[in-house]
């Protein structure tokens, strides 16, 4: 058997689905599983059983001697996070402790660094040992996977190492089941986005078949010689003090801002339903749309919650069925607290 942990996430869940195509599905997966968006990594994968991690120390003391590697890919890898004691909880200590029960249990393991270990490269990008302890990291979130990969080098001098270990640093890892990492996400994802998805193509894009659907429609776009797009620009000033008379742009990529001579200029908003806030409490589907519990009701998937307008509404959106199913969502919510 073998255990991945933060299988939920990007790299886990690919590292899963790798280990499924060479054939391995007796995986013990690890993570927090709390987030809908990141459940969905795991749709499809093939393992026999999901631990949280809180609890995955003290299930492998019970059951090291079945497992035959752990690859350690959970840690909280968002490099604007300043709490230096979430990076000592859950990256540093976490990791000495897996580490500690790998080399008493005799279990290989490889875990993920980072390249953000590298700092700004002023040692350069060898992985000699000897260079190690001097790399310098930017952020809270480098530093503390620097400390662990010194820690466990410190390990060797005490011979307290798994039987076979090493730390991966991953560079510019871009590719399916990112999307729920907003802004940590990869360069290439967010440059994606900005490109293809505007907000007036109005979609969700998270499968290749909707990346390669999105990029069909763009083309059209793109291929009518009467439209002109401005990649990597925001509006910042509408011109003109008697009807619109140009657009002031800013380069988002740093460049000087410049303006562009239109006489109209129309916004279009798209639609992603305001559900958020619920996220890992109503039922929901992958675009995030709150669920309806009962057909025809606003019943949604927990007692007492009812649901109605825009945000459980993925057909009409218009202001007469929202208004129409908030006097359902009334009615209903009446009728309940009457029966309890
Ligand atoms: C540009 C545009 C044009 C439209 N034109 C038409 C039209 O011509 N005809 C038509 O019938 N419909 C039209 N619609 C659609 C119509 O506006 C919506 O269907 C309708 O407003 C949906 O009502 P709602 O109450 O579900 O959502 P909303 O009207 O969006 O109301 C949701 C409310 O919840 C608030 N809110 C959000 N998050 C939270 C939170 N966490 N806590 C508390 N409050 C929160 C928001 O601030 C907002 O006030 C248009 C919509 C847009 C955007």
């Amino acid at each position: 058997m073998i255990a991945v942990t933060g299988a939920a996430g990007f790299i886990g869940s690919c590292m899963v689905r790798s280990l499924n195509d060479a054939g391995y599905t007796d995986l013990v997966v690890v993570d927090e599983f709390s987030r809908p968006d990141k459940m969905r990594n795991l749709d499809g994968k093939s393992f026999r059983e999901q631990i949280h991690r809180d609890n995955f120390l003290r299930w492998l003391e019970r059951h090291h001697a079945d497992v035959e590697a752990v690859l350690h890919l959970g840690a909280r890898t968002d490099t604007t996070e300043m709490d230096t004691a979430i990076f000592d909880r859950l990256n540093l200590e976490y990791s000495k402790s897996l580490w500690m029960l790998c080399a008493g249990f005799r279990i290989p393991l490889f875990y993920a660094s980072s390249a953000a270990t590298y700092g700004l490269g002023e040692q350069g990008y060898a992985d000699d040992h000897a260079t190690i302890p001097l790399l310098k990291p930017l952020n809270p979130y480098g530093q503390s996977k620097q400390d662990f990969d010194v820690w466990a080098l410190e390990q060797q001098h005490n011979a307290q190492t798994p039987p076979a270990w090493a730390g991966f640093k991953f560079f510019n890892v871009y590719g399916p089941g990112e999307r729920h990492k907003g802004r940590m996400a990869s360069v290439v994802l967010q440059a994606f986005d900005q490109i293809v998805r505007p907000s007036f193509i109005g979609i969700r894009l998270s499968t290749m078949k909707e990346y390669e659907r999105a990029v069909k429609k763009w083309e059209r776009y793109t291929e009518n010689p009467k439209i002109t797009v401005h990649y990597n620009r925001n509006v910042k000033e509408v011109l003109g003090s008697d009807g619109v008379s140009g657009l002031l742009l800013e380069d988002t990529t740093g460049g000087p801002d410049e303006t562009l001579a239109v006489t109209g200029m129309f916004l279009a908003i798209g639609h992603e339903p305001n559900s958020k806030p619920f996220v890992g409490k109503l039922d929901m589907d992958e675009a995030g749309y709150i669920k309806i519990g009962r057909p025809g009701s606003t019943y949604t998937s927990v007692h007492g919650v009812f649901v109605c307008g825009d945000v459980a509404d993925k057909v009409y959106r218009q202001a007469v069925t929202a208004a129409g199913t908030g006097c359902m969502a009334a009615i209903d919510a009446e009728r309940w607290l009457a029966e309890q």
